[in-house]
């Protein structure tokens, strides 16, 4: 896995260029995998399939939903454009280590897709104008309504684990210090195990920078990928940090672009399922 992360393969030193190719990525490794193992944590990708059973709740990117009996499908108030259906998901088919950790019932984030929306404020975890986001208790009474958009509806079947670690962001980070201009050679050391590498080329840098990562486009548990830093919301009922649901990014299960390809975080605080905040960052 290293050797392809890495980017390089061969031993070769570059003259004046710092340690380079394998010699650097066996230097490394160990040292990496003892402060980075730890915090492995899984994430799960949502495996989708197109076509087939509209009627099928879990589902991304449009098609039918569920809304309340009586209920209209929701409108943005500030341009008219009735929502796309981004994520409805019922929480009792998420991975079997989750089951009951984000509630009973059917998560659901509507959205408006217009870019020519006047409100520019979505991008924030509680602005609720722009998107509807809610878990449909398991006794509402609901029923399944089509969608004024035809976008091509992803269906959820499965899920597929991949390992998944912290951004350099999240307090629980290791503390891995790079030394340098980015285009030099450096040393790369890592004070919590008293850890000192060889000089390592600009190239070997950059790789060793990011290797551990979260996992980005679409998922559930594991790390949030966060593009501007951590910004765990806080629950506005009693304060807690909210922890993530599901992770969405631009145009990857979904046709829309968060600003300059963001990515976006359904959060919920541990305690008050009900207590839900969607907010996106970019570049
Ligand atoms: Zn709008
Ligand atoms: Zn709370």
């Amino acid at each position: 896995m290293f050797g392809r992360l890495f980017g390089r393969k061969g031993g070769k030193n570059s003259s004046g260029d710092g340690l380079d190719g394998q010699a650097a990525i066996d230097a490394v490794r160990p040292a990496l995998e003892k402060v980075y193992t730890p915090l492995k944590r899984t994430a799960f990708v949502p495996v989708v399939e197109t076509g087939g059973d509209p009627a099928r709740i879990s589902k991304f990117n449009g098609g039918s939903a569920l809304l309340l009996a009586g209920e209209d499908w929701p409108c943005c108030p500030d341009c008219s454009t009735p929502f796309s259906l981004f994520v409805q998901l019922e929480l009792d088919r998420v991975p079997e280590p989750l089951q009951g950790t984000f509630g009973p019932g059917v998560l659901q984030l509507f959205y408006c897709g217009n870019y020519d929306c006047p409100n520019t404020d979505d991008w924030e975890p509680f602005d609720f104008r722009k998107k509807t986001l809610r878990i449909l208790p398991p006794e509402a009474s609901v029923v399944m309504n089509d969608n004024p958009h035809t976008a091509e509806t992803k269906y959820l079947i499965g899920w597929e684990e991949r390992d998944d670690y912290p951004a350099g962001e999240e307090n629980d980070a290791p503390d891995i210090r790079i030394s340098g201009r980015w285009d030099q050679p450096g040393t790369l050391s890592i004070p919590s195990i008293g850890y000192e590498a060889p000089l390592l080329s600009s190239a070997i840098k950059y790789n060793v920078d990011t290797t551990f990562l979260p996992v980005d486009g679409e998922k559930m548990g594991g790390w949030p990928y966060w593009v501007q830093g951590a910004e765990y919301p806080h629950c506005p009922a009693c304060g807690q940090t909210m922890q993530m649901v599901f992770q969405i990014d631009s145009e990857k299960l979904i046709d829309y672009m968060f600003g300059d390809v963001g990515v976006g975080h359904i959060m919920q605080c541990p305690d008050h399922k009900d207590s839900l905040g969607f907010g996106w960052a970019c570049h």
